[in-house]
């Protein structure tokens, strides 16, 4: 079973829980710490030979360049994470189109390849944003992963399919959907294998869900995190303590964890994870 990998490459002060305190206006004039943090990750990754997508923001590959580059070098998948890093229920629909169409101009650029894929910020494809799917399979992207199937305070759709599928959109149209993961235990949806779920839960948990996932039911795992999960050394900005805790519990340990469960676990782009699936449309492949 051949899981997928997922990096959401933004800035540490990107994070949805430093939206209140630092506005997009101020982000040219806080210290940069994205290149040296994905950097970390490309090592962990290339000990192991293993290759990931990187979601990438907009906002990030327009300075940093050369960054989007040493990624794609490295044999990874650029995929698109928006320009601004707002949370779709913040957007009108003309506004998500202008954001993405504007992050994937730049990467399509930068790389010289087509970006097919899309990850939302804050997981924010809930129920009343699926309109955003037609917008995605309008502007080409062939497939989404940024729907939780969960219960949670910011985000999910607690019913969605838990796996990779083909989802009819509002109007009709198709589009491939990597759901985050998550196991079922006696009726209830755990969220498992990424970002604060994979730093706070100890290495063993990981890899009883992923396995359950794997063996019980028989279906690939998609684990994400961020560059600002590897990183104990970023600056500290003025939230509420329970936030902060939130944000940065256990970033001294992520990237073992991390190295573990590529050495555990077999993991690919989630393009190929999905194409091996027969998930994607064929006609655009
Ligand atoms: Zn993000």
């Amino acid at each position: 079973m051949i899981n997928a990998l997922s990096v959401d490459v933004e800035e540490y002060f990107h994070a949805e829980v430093f939206a209140g305190v630092v506005r997009s206006e101020g982000w040219s004039t806080l210290e940069s710490r994205v290149v040296a943090t994905t950097e970390r990750i490309l090592e962990v990754l290339g000990e192991a030979a293993t290759r990931a997508t990187f979601f990438v923001l907009g906002w990030v590959a327009e300075r940093q360049p050369g960054l989007i580059r040493t990624i794609q070098a490295g044999g990874h998948e650029i995929a698109c994470h928006g320009y601004r890093h707002q949370m779709i229920t913040r957007l009108s629909r003309e506004e998500f189109a202008a954001d993405v169409q504007r992050a994937r101009s730049i990467l399509e650029d930068t790389t010289g390849t087509r970006v097919v894929g899309y990850r939302a910020p804050t997981f924010s494809v809930v129920r009343e944003t699926l309109w955003s799917l037609d917008v995605l399979e309008e502007a080409g992207f062939e497939y989404d992963s940024s729907i939780y199937p969960i219960v949670h305070d910011r985000y999910g759709i607690p019913d969605a399919p838990r796996f990779p599928h083909r989802r009819v959109t509002e109007s009709g149209r198709e589009i491939a959907e990597f759901p985050l993961s998550t196991v079922s235990l006696n009726g209830w949806r755990l969220p498992v294998a990424g970002g604060g779920y994979l730093r706070l839960l100890p290495y063993g948990v990981t890899r009883w869900a992923l396995r359950r996932v794997n063996l019980r039911e028989q279906q690939p795992a998609i684990v994400y995190l961020h560059p600002w999960e590897v990183d104990p050394g970023q600056p500290r900005l003025p939230i509420r303590w329970r936030s902060q805790l939130r944000h940065s519990v256990n970033v001294a340990t992520t990237a073992q964890k991390l190295a573990r469960l590529i050495r555990e676990f077999r993991f690919a782009p989630v393009r190929e994870v999905l194409a091996g699936g027969g998930v994607l449309s064929g006609a655009r492949q």
